[in-house]
């Protein structure tokens, strides 16, 4: 088999260690691969290279995205497609791993329709795809993040001041709720918590009652403007306040173990699915939610050799 690979939407770290797994699974288990250049960008203008076991060498801790990224607002149209079906076809590729997120994702599905095998793998920051528990990515930028609030709040503390800072995330909360909780904000706002501006300057108020001597609020993106509401709070209470947008840096940067881990797994159970025959498929993880049981049980139970011995070779 001929199995292509491409990066698409927001660049997320650890889409080069999954970029690795595909191609050093696709090799392992004798077929050829091959890497289509700035997503369905290069689909379309057949920017698609062969790739060897050494032309993914040296990328697994790097981050961004090797084989570049970009938006292709005009995939949507069916002639467009056409062009990167008939372009896959020319070369004989007969499948596809796409790397991206919820937009990719609908790129892939339209691509399904269209006869080309394609299997999804969840790369984005945002966290913002509900099949998976988590993206790759996402715990990078949150450590990211939580290394930018634990700065913040240094000198919010020297200053007694009320640090207001917008995290990334686009539409889903995950990030800010994530960070909050491993930073001890105070106040997260997000859109699944709804944003509420008198009742946040009330909540301030409390703080301040209480007698906290400064104060950490996490806002996602598309909330509201942080450096106003930084202004409300200083015009509204005895804290003097300053915001602070996290921005793109909370895009790049050296992946994170989990990231890097969650990234080879992901790759290669994508290339088996699609030797397998199947297509359509999205791949995801449902990591365990908190649990208990008795300590005697915890005790008893034998722990099971990890699969991760299997991937060693597949990824080498
Ligand atoms: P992400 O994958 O991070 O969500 P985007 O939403 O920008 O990023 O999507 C990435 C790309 O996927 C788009 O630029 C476009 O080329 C393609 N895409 C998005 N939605 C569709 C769709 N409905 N049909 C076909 N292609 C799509």
């Amino acid at each position: 088999m001929k199995i292509g690979v491409l990066t698409s939407g927001g660049d997320a770290p650890g889409m080069n260690a999954c970029l690795r797994a595909v191609v050093r699974s696709a090799i392992h288990y004798g077929h050829e691969a091959y890497g289509v250049y700035d997503g369905y960008k290069g689909l379309v203008e057949n920017n698609i290279h062969k790739l060897e076991r050494n032309d993914v060498g040296q990328i697994l801790n790097r981050g961004g995205t090797i084989l570049g990224s970009s938006r292709l607002p005009s995939f949507r149209e069916k002639e467009v497609r056409q062009k990167a079906v008939d372009n896959l076809k020319n070369i004989g590729i007969d499948a596809l791993v796409v790397i991206g997120g919820d937009g990719t994702y609908r790129g892939g599905m339209a691509l399904d329709k269209m006869g080309i095998n394609v299997v999804a793998i969840p790369g984005t920051i945002d966290n913002d795809i509900a099949s998976t528990e988590y993206s790759i990515g996402f715990f990078t930028a949150l450590d990211t993040a939580i290394d930018a609030i634990d700065k913040l709040r240094d000198t919010s503390f020297s200053h007694q001041r009320c640090t207001v800072v917008e995290v990334m995330g686009r539409d889903c909360g995950d990030l800010s709720i994530y960070s909050g909780i491993a930073c001890g904000a105070e106040i997260v706002i997000t859109k699944e918590t709804g944003y509420d501006k008198d009742y946040v300057l009330r909540q301030v108020q409390v703080a301040e009652n209480l007698g906290k001597r400064h104060l950490i609020l996490v806002v996602a993106e598309n909330i509201t403007n942080v450096f106003e509401l930084a202004k409300d709070i200083e015009n509204n209470s005895n804290f003097n306040s300053r915001a602070t947008v996290l921005g793109y840096i909370q895009r790049g940067g050296t992946p994170s173990s989990f990231d890097r881990i969650l990234a080879s797994k992901m790759g290669v159970r994508a290339v088996e699915l699609l030797i397998a025959g199947e297509s359509g498929q999205a791949v995801y993880t449902d990591s365990l939610e908190i649990g208990n049981c008795p300590i005697q049980e915890a005790l008893d139970v034998k722990g099971e050799v990890t699969d991760l011995y299997s991937y060693l070779q597949k990824l080498n």
